[in-house]
């Protein structure tokens, strides 16, 4: 049964330890595997969560940019590129991102330049990569993404993992 974003957050708590003997239960297992799993399990969750209920992603990450991206989201603003740089964009010592959060772009859970949204929103959660095993952000996501915490779930039974009674 595939849990809701209002249902997994009270879930999430309870879930650390079990997910310390998860992530070695993992190691019994190929890396290829595991993507194939995986994938094949994020193109049955994905379609049964409504993102427009949930949002979180808009409103606790802070998506990466190109430097295209950052012209394409100043123009859409009617800023100049520079200026909106100066406000909006961070970087990380490795690549641009978006700093404001919840997003600036984000409209009652709706993203208000879907068709133009960065490269980086419309991959997330980013569950078609390889190696998700050793994935940090596999777990941070768990804890924001619904469909992460779902897919993470059914994986626990497809690998006949259990934990505790
Ligand atoms: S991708 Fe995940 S976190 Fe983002 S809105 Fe959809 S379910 Fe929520
Ligand atoms: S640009 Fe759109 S999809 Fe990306 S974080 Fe902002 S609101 Fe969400």
């Amino acid at each position: 049964m595939v849990k809701s974003p209002e249902e997994m957050q009270p879930l999430l708590a309870s879930k650390n330890i079990e997910n310390m003997f998860f992530k070695k239960h993992l190691r019994n297992f190929k890396s290829e595997y595991i993507d194939k799993s995986i994938h094949a399990l994020s193109e049955q969750i994905t379609p049964k969560i409504d993102c427009t209920t949930c949002a979180n992603c808009c409103k606790k990450l802070e998506p990466g940019l190109e430097e295209q991206e950052v012209i394409t989201l100043a123009n859409l603003k009617n800023i100049e590129p520079h200026i909106f740089k100066h406000q909006f964009v961070g970087f990380d010592g490795d690549a641009n991102y978006l700093k404001t959060k919840p997003c600036m772009f984000l409209n009652d859970c709706k993203c208000s330049i879907y068709q133009q949204r960065p490269n980086a929103c419309s991959g997330y959660p980013h569950l078609d990569a390889k190696d998700m095993k050793y994935k940090r952000s596999l777990w941070s996501n768990y804890t924001i993404c619904p469909i992460v915490f779902n897919v993470i779930e059914e994986l626990k039974s497809e690998l006949k993992f259990t934990y505790g009674s």
